[in-house]
């Protein structure tokens, strides 16, 4: 196995001097070096080869035993020197110290075709950054990581990579509901792949101690690696850079909205400088549109995470990294005038988006309303957010409103109990869309092609996940695979998939794992 090894993070910003892996506060630094663990039997589940191809290893490199050892942390590659990051953040609402890759180490970067990849292990041993926790990661949320990573990835979606997914061999305890009934669980490793898994959280921890000259080192390498297309200096650089990372703060979150995603958990450390999706953990799918909806039980009560709440977190977040970077700026009103504009944008792309998905191109002045309403309708009865969107596409212009309603009522998971009261809802609502179709420029062809491509088919479904870790855990890994593959293209018919074209069944309702997740992985 050949990389083209060309590391940066570990070279250019300073390191723990202390080398011991104990558990600390660690200062003056960005990160440490730590030697993942040996495991007893690892063994390789998964291999994604698109990735395998991103950062140049071939296929059969991938079936050998170099392969296996490296990306299971069972082997250190040559001229490598692995480290876990430093970081802090905001956990729902409140500063928490310092976190740090408590279980996550990184390998090392590469460069392929022009493109620069941090390899990451996930569950791979104690790091300085560990605290109360053991560093390791369980089969269960390694799969749901490694196969929504790249869902998203193939739904247009800004997030990090998901390379390889194996078994540890080794046991680990977990207590999934938080209620004091810990059982052992296999323990896995994934390996991410991302240009940098830098968070706001890097920033945030320097700021808060004060460092600085650390600060700065760690900013122009984000801008000079990350943001190269800026090229102004001084102040005007940081606030250039600041107003990059919302733009694609907001771009991320606008398709998180989209697409139904739920992170469930926006803590400060869980949110990318590159504006991607990371930390893929209580994270759920939309299945009944509900704006209130949050899948993390930890966040039950508040539901500070909640689906229509994302959208103000992504500033409440970004308020936080202002905070941090303001010690190179010195001046608050650039700052706050481009946390200002935030709402502006965002509600401008969200609109935007929405519009989109009823497939519309012209601007009317009701464009506005005619959004509001349908997430008010869509809220009435459960309605599945996938399919109702999917199936809008298949309406003509021409259509009566009991023949378009009639396409749509698929998505509607009790269609007996649409009361007479709901339905005058959804006709006023078609009504106003048929009538807006007629004054649309694109053929009802046309507009379906433009909607499949914004409306996806297929999206990791919360049960889905399940299904394949239920297998996963019996020994059967063909789920996983199937869903990797179905997920590649989730914009496609795929006629031979046609069964994960459905709304979540009863039995996954009040699941664990399929509607209550934890933090616990
Ligand atoms: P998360 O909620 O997954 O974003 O994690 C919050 C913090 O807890 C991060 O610093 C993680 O590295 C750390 N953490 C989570 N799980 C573990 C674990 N099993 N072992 C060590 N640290 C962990
Ligand atoms: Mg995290």
């Amino acid at each position: 196995m050949k990389l083209n090894i060309q590391d940066t993070f570990n070279k250019e910003l300073p390191a723990d001097k202390i080398l011991e892996n104990s558990r600390r506060q660690v200062l003056d630094a960005c990160f440490s070096y730590v030697t993942p663990k040996k495991t007893s039997n690892p063994k390789l589940i998964h291999v994604s080869e698109e990735m395998l191809a991103a950062i140049g290893i071939s296929k059969e490199e991938a079936q050998t035993e170099a392969f296996l050892k490296v990306f299971t942390g069972n082997e250190v590659l040559e001229n490598t020197h692995p480290y876990a990051m430093c970081y802090g953040g905001h956990q729902f609402g409140n500063w928490a110290g310092q976190l740090g890759d408590g279980r996550a180490i990184n390998l090392t970067e590469v460069v392929h075709n022009n493109q620069r990849w941090a390899l990451q292990l996930k569950g791979a041993g104690e790091t300085p950054y560990s605290r109360t926790a053991d560093g390791l990661a369980v089969l269960r949320s390694s799969i749901r990581e490694y196969l929504c990573s790249e869902a998203m990835y193939h739904l247009g979606v800004s997030t990090t990579r998901a390379l390889s997914l194996s078994l540890s061999g080794d046991e680990v305890l977990r207590d999934v509901m938080y209620n004091g009934n810990p059982a052992y669980e296999k323990g896995a490793i994934a390996c991410r792949v991302s240009q940098s898994f830098i968070r706001f959280g890097n920033f945030q921890i320097l700021a808060a101690r004060k460092q600085h000259l650390i600060l700065k080192q760690l900013t122009d390498y984000t801008i000079q690696h990350f943001y190269a297309d800026i090229t102004s200096e001084g102040k005007e650089k940081y606030l250039d850079f600041f107003t990059e990372v919302r733009n694609r703060t907001i771009d991320m979150i606008i398709h998180w909205q989209r697409v139904g995603f739920v992170h469930g958990v926006m803590n400060t450390d869980n949110m990318s400088i590159l504006g991607q999706t990371i930390d893929y953990g209580p994270y759920g799918w939309l299945e009944g549109y509900d704006l209130g909806w949050t899948p993390n039980t930890t966040d039950a009560q508040f539901k500070r995470y909640r689906y229509g709440n994302q959208g103000y977190i992504g500033l409440w977040n970004l308020f936080q990294l202002a905070n941090a970077l303001y010690p190179l700026i010195e001046e608050t009103e650039p700052l706050q005038e481009i946390l200002n504009e935030y709402n502006t944008i965002y509600e401008e792309k969200y609109l935007a988006m929405k519009k989109s998905k009823l497939g519309l191109t012209a601007s009317k002045k009701d464009d506005k309303e005619l959004v509001g309403r349908l997430e008010e309708t869509l809220q009435l009865s459960e309605t599945d957010m996938t399919i109702f969107y999917r199936n809008l596409s298949n309406i003509s212009s021409e259509d009566s409103f009991e023949v378009a309603f009639d396409k749509t009522k698929d998505a509607f998971y009790t269609p007996n109990e649409i009361s007479d009261e709901i339905k005058t809802h959804w006709k006023d609502w078609f009504d106003r869309y048929l009538n807006r179709l007629q004054e649309e420029s694109l053929s009802d062809l046309e507009r379906k092609q433009q909607m499949d491509l914004i409306n996806p088919k297929y999206v990791l479904r919360n049960y889905m996940a399940q299904l394949a870790i239920d297998k996963a855990d019996k020994g059967d890994y063909s789920l996983i695979e199937e869903f990797y593959q179905l997920l590649k293209k989730p914009y496609d018919e795929q006629p031979k998939y046609q069964e994960w074209f459905a709304k979540r069944p009863e039995w996954a309702r009040h699941k664990v794992g399929c509607s209550m997740l934890s933090c616990s992985s």
